[in-house]
């Protein structure tokens, strides 16, 4: 396996076991700045870039990946919610080892209604 990059902030916070959830390979964390209601980060223990790198995991760790998001947003107690991972710079990616934001409730932590989903009354 290719040792981590130096410097990565996630390998480092993997290596130091600060975690809210984890499972054989991967592990939750919950986001330092939060955007949601509940705002976790889904994190391989393994470096692996970003989602362009997914070819790296075999069928039973992405299986495995999965899972754990699905149970780690359960856990937290979400019914609903959405699973983002941002690919690259322009599509809002800041570190560069892969994770899963795993939001729930995030039109009640933004200051103004989400024009995008905002119901107007007509
Ligand atoms: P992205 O912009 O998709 O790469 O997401 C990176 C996320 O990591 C952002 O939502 C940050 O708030 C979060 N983050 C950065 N540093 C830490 C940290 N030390 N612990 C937990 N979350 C972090
Ligand atoms: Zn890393």
């Amino acid at each position: 396996m290719p040792s981590p990059p130096d410097g990565c902030i996630f390998c480092d916070i993997v290596s130091q076991g600060t975690y809210v959830a984890k499972t054989r390979g991967f592990v939750a964390i919950s986001d330092i700045d939060p955007k949601a209601q509940t705002h976790l980060l889904v994190i391989p223990e393994r470096h692996v870039d970003s989602f362009r790198e997914i070819g790296a995991f075999r069928a039973g760790e992405l299986k495995r990946m999965l899972q754990f998001i699905a149970d780690t947003a359960r856990d937290a107690g979400l019914v609903d919610y959405q699973v983002i991972a941002n690919v690259g710079p322009s599509a809002g990616q800041t570190i560069y080892h892969l994770h899963w934001h795993v939001l729930g409730d995030v039109e009640s932590h933004l200051e103004q209604p989400n024009p995008l989903t905002a119901v107007t009354e007509l």
